[in-house]
């Protein structure tokens, strides 16, 4: 078995471990395998340990790496959800090719991505970037802005609007992290009375997982822990 399937089933074991702790039910948290900077071959090796769900951050990389999947392993059913800032000219590309986008987090852009969607394909499914921490250089909507995109993404047909992703400040004591998880979960409760089918709480990275599963996360977005750490030298 390769290192990255025994990684695979490390992280599987982890987020059980979190969800029994915390009194939650086993298997309701997603485990979404980051894959940016890596190679095909890795990605490949995760789908042999039955990993469907990867995350893109860089839309060049993340398009052809659908491409690629798309022709070569039809068969596979992989979901593809796009996780990295988006600017208004990439909008038309992560409209044609991914199922997901987290990082939604102004109404240009879930305009454009609506617009840009192809009807031949389903609704896009989206998550409204929130930024917990309130940091200025990070991206990501204020609490106050959330409900009017929510209202938005809501009437535009063809996205579904499934909740909400953050990535909090990168702190390494357990009650902080527990803190500004929940704080998004809040959110998420105040809105999923109001819409259907907003079930998701993306939330979790490899050094948080634990305290984002204690908070309700349902889908975790893992990458260093399943492929290594990242070589940035060939990215801008
Ligand atoms: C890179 C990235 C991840 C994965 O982070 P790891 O710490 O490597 O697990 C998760 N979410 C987003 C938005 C990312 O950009």
């Amino acid at each position: 078995m390769s290192s990255i399937q025994q990684n695979i089933e490390q992280v599987i074991k982890q987020i059980h471990t979190a969800e029994v702790k915390c009194g939650r039910q086993q298997i309701s948290v997603q485990l979404l395998a980051v894959s940016k900077t890596k190679p095909i071959e890795a990605i490949e090796q995760a789908i042999e340990a039955g990993q469907k769900a990867f995350g893109e951050n860089y839309v060049q990389e993340g398009v052809e790496k659908v491409a690629y999947f798309k022709e070569h392993h039809a068969e596979q059913n992989l979901e593809w959800h796009f996780i990295g800032p988006l600017q208004s000219n990439k909008t038309r590309q992560v409209a044609e090719s991914f199922d997901w986008v987290h990082s939604v987090d102004r109404a240009k852009i879930a305009q454009r991505l609506n617009d840009q969607r192809p009807g031949s394909l389903e609704p896009l499914k989206v998550l409204i970037q929130v930024n917990t921490s309130g940091e200025e250089s990070k991206s990501g909507t204020n609490e106050e802005e959330v409900f009017a995109l929510a209202e938005l993404i809501s009437s535009l047909p063809n996205l579904t609007l499934k909740g909400l992703m953050s990535i909090p400040a990168n702190v390494s004591d357990y009650q902080s992290q527990l803190a500004a998880f929940n704080q998004l979960a809040e959110l998420k409760n105040k809105l999923e009375s109001r819409y259907n089918g907003l079930d998701t709480l993306s939330m979790g990275m490899s050094g948080d997982l634990e305290a984002a599963v204690e908070a309700g996360s349902t889908m975790v977005r893992i990458g260093t822990a399943i492929f290594g750490a990242r070589d940035y030298s060939n990215k801008k």
